[in-house]
Parts: structure tokens; sequence; C-alpha cells
């Protein structure tokens, strides 16, 4: 579904990716992780078209994406949860989601209002409390339910597990788990490698700018190499 070749992205002289290649096949669930400033938000924001890269390529089904503008791409259903959550803190939760079903214009809700607060049953009864108001874990909720009413067809996040206690992860890659299992795509990008590796079939490791290691989680995640970098108390929340 998703295929990036030989990826580059400068800032004013840094180079924050050099010829990353990655690929994301339908229904699957893949994880990239590293270490601060390996470039992972630098890849992800490429894909939605908030950096422009300098090379390389970025195709969704065949179709080249690079040259199109942030509303074109999340149209296309390619929907980035950003880090931070970045929630609107002064709308209510309701007005939040019905934001992110902007993203649909003519394209059919995969997941309209009444399914994404089935999801999130805490959504729907803190449906008309300010997004500012909600503990972290919640909004996180809340940035992903808004994606979801944007019909994606590969969902993209940015460290959903940044700032939240280690239970409150462990509920958002349960929820990120059976979105997969339910068929939705989803490209997650993670410093908590150790679950990501555990949720996730698939992963890359990044490493300024490079992709260093590439394979089936499971065996990532019992590589001593890797364990060594990524899975001791670096990268891990827990
Ligand atoms: P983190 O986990 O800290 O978000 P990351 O792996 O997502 O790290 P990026 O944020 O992509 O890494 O950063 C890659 C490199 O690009 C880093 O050297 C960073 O300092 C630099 N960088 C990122 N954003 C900008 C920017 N807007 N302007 C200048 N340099 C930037």
């Amino acid at each position: 579904m998703l295929e990036i070749t030989d990826l580059t992205a400068n800032y004013s002289g840094i180079q924050a990716l050099r010829g990353v290649s990655l690929s994301v096949k339908q229904g699957e669930m893949v994880a990239l992780i590293g270490p601060n400033g390996a470039g992972k938000s630098t890849l992800l924001n490429c894909v939605s078209a908030q950096v422009l890269p300098a090379s390389g390529s970025i195709k969704l089904d065949g179709k080249e994406m690079i040259g199109q503008n942030a509303w074109t791409v999340s149209r296309a259903g390619l929907l980035q949860v950003p880090e931070g959550r970045q929630v609107f803190a002064e709308m209510t939760v309701l007005e939040n989601l019905q934001l992110g079903g902007t993203a649909l214009r003519s394209r059919a809700a995969t997941y309209p209002l009444k399914r994404v607060l089935t999801l999130f049953p805490i959504l729907d009864e803190r449906r008309q409390q300010l997004a500012g108001s909600l503990s972290g874990g919640q909004q996180q909720m809340l940035a992903i339910g808004r994606a979801l009413m944007g019909g994606p067809r590969l969902l993209l996040l940015d460290e959903p597990s940044l700032g939240l206690a280690p239970l409150v992860v462990k509920q958002v890659f349960a929820t990120l788990r059976a979105l997969n299992q339910e068929g939705l795509t989803i490209l997650l990008i993670e410093q908590n490698a150790k679950q990501a590796l555990e949720v996730t079939s698939r992963a890359y490791v990044i490493e300024q700018g490079r992709i260093v290691h590439a394979g089936p989680s499971s065996e990532l995640a019992n590589d001593p190499e890797i364990e060594a970098h990524y899975l001791g108390q670096g990268g891990s929340n827990d």
C-alpha cells in the first residue's frame, strides 16, 4: 500500500533522512523505531506532506504522493495522529471528532461517529467536555478517534506512548492492535521499542536518518544487538 524509496530530507543543512526505503502492505501493522533525533517524525511528516523531501519517492497504491499538498494526502486516506496528540483544547470532544471527519469529503466513513464512540466509551461519556480537560491517555484516544473519523486507509502514529503512564500505554497499544485486527493498516513510530515490537508484525530501525535493521518484530525483539541498543532502559517507558 505504501512504498517509500530512497527518501532524503534536509532542514537547512541538517540531513534528517539519508535514503530511507520502507514499505507497508495492506492490513499490516508496521513499526519504525529508533532513538531521539533519528528521523522518525521527519519520515512521517514527509508521508503526510508536512515536510517536503529533497529526493526519493512515496507511493500510495502506486501513486506518487510527493508534491501533493497535505489536504490532498489526507483525503487519499493517509491520516496522521501527531506527536503530542495536538487535540483542540478549547473545543469539545465531539467537535474535535467532527473536525476529523472533514478529511472524508466524498469518501465513505469507515469509522462513523457512532463506531468511534463505541470504540472509545470514555469519549462518548465526555463528548460535551472540553478536550483540554481530558487526561493524557484520553487525549491520545481522542487524537486516534479524530483520525479514524477521516476514514484512514493507512493510519500514521507519531509516538502515541509519549508522556503516558505504562498502564495507559498498554491500553493505547491494545486499541491499535484491535484496530489492526479489524483490518486497519497502521504505521507506528515509537521510541518505546519494546512495546512497539510486541504489537506489530514487522519493524524497521532507523538511526541517524538511515534504516539500520528491518525484519519481523519478533525476530528484532530477540536480536541481542537490538536488545542492547533499544530494549534496555533507553527507549522504553516501562
Ligand atoms: P524524536 O523522537 O526526538 O521526535 P525523531 O526520530 O522523530 O526524534 P526528527 O524529529 O525527525 O527525529 O529529527 C531528525 C533530525 O532533524 C534531528 O537532528 C532534528 O534535530 C532535526 N530536525 C527535526 N525537525 C527540524 C526542524 N523543524 N528544523 C531543523 N531541524 C530539525
